[in-house]
């Protein structure tokens, strides 16, 4: 079955889209936690970080450019942000179609990677 953000791609579920070329797509979480969160997608349906391959480097190598592209539109450049690749279960990814947050407008704390 198609993941969600193929969905997104094929406009079979409307999303704000920010960015799209031939590789990948861009578009705001619909459930943001800071107040930019963009998600950058390849169009192609990897499943996760676990399944990529060098013939997915083009594609992957695009994300972190769109990424800084992004970043200048939204004027968050220079400020920063935090860009965020989940994998399975303990890295918190909920689609599994490999996918890069953008996260900024606002300072982000540390990275905690113990839950107390
Ligand atoms: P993950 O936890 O897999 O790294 O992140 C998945 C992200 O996709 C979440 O931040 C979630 O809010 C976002 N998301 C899930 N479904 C949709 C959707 O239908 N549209 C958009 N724009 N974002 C979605």
């Amino acid at each position: 079955m198609a993941s969600v953000f193929t969905k997104i791609i094929n406009r079979e579920i409307p999303s704000k889209i920010v960015y799209e070329d031939d590789l990948v797509i861009a578009f705001h979480d619909i459930d943001p936690v800071a107040p930019v969160h963009i998600l950058i997608v390849p169009k192609k349906e990897i499943p996760t970080v676990n399944d990529v391959t060098e013939a997915d480097e083009l594609a992957l190598g695009r994300l972190f450019t769109v990424a800084a592209r992004i970043a200048r539109e939204h004027n968050i450049a220079e400020s920063g942000y935090r860009l965020i690749v989940n994998c399975n279960k303990d890295g918190g990814q909920e689609v599994f179609h490999v996918h890069m947050h953008l996260l900024g407008g606002e300072r982000i704390g540390p990275i905690r990677v113990r839950s107390k």
